[in-house]
């Protein structure tokens, strides 16, 4: 009896180990073969990293990226880009070669043209033909007449909004275009400059910290409460962009102090031009011209003081059932701040979780796998910008 016994225990124990050894095979092949198609929508920094991305996963058997615009309206944007040490760590990763990119280093950040970062990264996605089908479709705009037009049998698996913040391709897709606006808790200004005789070559960015203004001539003593130990910090000033197309950023942390309280309601808008126009000439390189009243008059800026706000959507993934494809939105699409200054990096961050989310969807084995990498891809999202909200301006601005 014990012998019978013994004899179908092992023969048990031996189906078991070959059905897992079986099963495990079975799940490693289909996970190595498995590779899906994915659709991005924008070519913009964050569309084109996104691709970038998708690429190196080595999931991907078709990828196709679009975007409204042609070549040459798509890289002759003037604003510069600062790369943080971050998002520089994350492109390396990917491949990306600085050497071989036209921008300037500083401070572990790298300053380039938008349209440069752009035309190198098409560049990149081109050399990767050879291993995935890659298809750059420029001039074409995602609508719901291309939606329809897609053959049914080449549905992609994945698509990527990153159509910009001004970009409606989700509503096309049925996704729900509620905002939630947030706090930054901080009061901010921006200026715009264009000087077209001076060159438009990267340029590292300034920074000044601790600024106070004299507007006694509008009745606020600006220096008693700077000695006032208790008085908070003053502001932050970033000159960037090239010495062509010069973008400032002023900042300061939420407070009730006169000046920011005068700065936040004044109805004179020239005001925040002569602190603008006086800041720039105090703070600029020593190799750029100074800003003359002429100069200065083609300045925009911001009439007043307004309070920093990112608005994200309520909603940045989604499942289109039936279809099974897994949208998901990134960049200024889910995310965008009403202050520019550093739209790209935050948009590279949530490409940070791109790569985990394709394997994942490439080797579910069900719908719930799916709803699952969506969930945690909305999570990264909220965490994101959590973080952003709590230290995205310190590191942008008051360090
Ligand atoms: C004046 C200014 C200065 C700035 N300075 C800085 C800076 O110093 N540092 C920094 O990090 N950021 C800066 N930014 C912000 C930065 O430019 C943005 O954060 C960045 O461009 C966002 O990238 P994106 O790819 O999400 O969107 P976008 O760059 O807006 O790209 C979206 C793309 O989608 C395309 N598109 C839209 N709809 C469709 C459609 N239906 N079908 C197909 N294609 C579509 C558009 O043509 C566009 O090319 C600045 C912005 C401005 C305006």
């Amino acid at each position: 009896y014990s012998a019978v016994a013994y004899d179908t225990a092992l023969s048990t124990l031996l189906a078991v180990a070959v059905y897992v050894l079986v099963k495990v095979s079975v799940d490693g092949i289909r996970q190595w073969r498995a590779r899906i198609s994915v659709l991005i929508v924008g070519s913009g920094p964050v569309g084109l990293t996104a691709a970038l991305v998708a690429v190196r996963t080595g999931k991907v058997l078709k990828l196709t990226v679009l975007d409204e615009r042609y070549r040459t309206a798509l890289i002759c944007r003037p604003q510069q880009i600062a790369l943080d040490s971050r998002s520089v760590k994350f492109l390396l990763g990917l491949g990306v070669d600085f050497d071989n990119m036209e921008g300037c280093w500083h401070n572990e950040h790298f300053f380039t043209r938008i349209g440069v970062f752009q035309e190198y990264l098409l560049s990149i996605l081109e050399q990767t033909k050879q291993k995935v089908e890659v298809k750059v479709q420029l001039g074409t705009k995602f609508t719901e007449y291309y939606l329809r037009h897609i053959p049914r049998n080449e549905w992609p698996d994945v698509i990527v909004v990153a159509d910009g913040s001004c970009g409606d391709s989700c509503s096309v897709l049925g996704i729900n275009s509620d905002y939630v606006m947030e706090s930054c808790h901080a009061y901010g200004a921006n200026a715009t400059i264009e000087r077209l005789d001076q060159r438009q070559v990267p340029t590292p960015e300034i920074r000044a910290h601790s600024l106070y203004f004299d507007l006694s001539a509008y009745g606020v003593e600006a220096l008693r409460e700077q000695r006032n130990p208790t008085a908070k910090p003053g502001f932050h000033l970033k000159i960037y962009g090239t010495f062509r197309n010069r973008y400032m950023a002023l900042v300061c942390p939420t407070s009730d102090s006169k000046m920011v309280r005068f700065l936040r309601h004044t109805a004179n808008s020239s005001i925040m031009k002569t602190i603008f126009h006086q800041s720039f000439n105090a703070c600029k390189t020593d190799i750029e011209p100074r800003l003359s009243d002429m100069t200065c008059h083609h300045m925009q800026c911001s009439r007043r003081l307004f309070e920093i706000q990112l608005s994200h959507r309520r909603i940045s993934a989604a499942y289109i059932e039936g279809d099974n494809v897994a949208v998901i939105v990134e960049g200024e699409a889910a995310r965008v701040l009403n202050f520019d200054t550093c739209g790209v990096n935050l948009g590279i961050r949530g490409l940070e979780s791109l790569g985990s989310f394709i394997y994942r969807t490439a080797t579910a084995v069900d719908q719930n796998d799916i709803l699952k990498a969506l969930s945690e891809k909305m999570q990264h999202s909220r965490q994101l910008e959590e973080t952003f909200r709590q230290t995205g301006l310190a590191e942008t601005m008051y360090q």
